[in-house]
């Protein structure tokens, strides 16, 4: 059974036993949608995520570039690869560090 997790993204096309699966599992997604690209999937079940933004500094006139990681749940039936721009649904915090799961391999407006 696949649930309708309440965002506007594709289920994925395997199943998994997953329970902090999003689509499989009870896990539900609130809050934030974000985009970002994958730089580490080295870890089990989880994605390091970049996200690169600008920010105008005030004095200059100028825009700063920023970057930020983020470590996201990884669920296996999405298995998202170094490389992937993925999106990205807060939840309630899984570990310390996670607090976000990759719902989708591919970016969202
Ligand atoms: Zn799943």
């Amino acid at each position: 059974m696949v649930k309708d997790i309440g965002l506007d993204v594709p289920a994925p096309e395997q199943e998994c036993e997953d329970v902090n699966c999003p689509f499989h599992g009870r896990l539900p997604v609130r809050g934030q949608v974000l985009v970002g690209t994958v730089v580490s999937d080295k870890m089990d079940k989880t994605v390091v995520i970049q996200r690169k933004h600008e920010m105008l500094i005030k004095k200059y006139q100028r825009y700063e570039k920023r970057q930020s990681k983020i470590q996201a749940h990884n669920p296996p039936c999405i298995d998202a690869k170094v490389g992937d721009v993925v999106t990205l649904a807060e939840c309630r915090p899984l570990s310390k560090t996670k607090s976000y799961v990759v719902v989708k391999v591919g970016a969202q407006e």
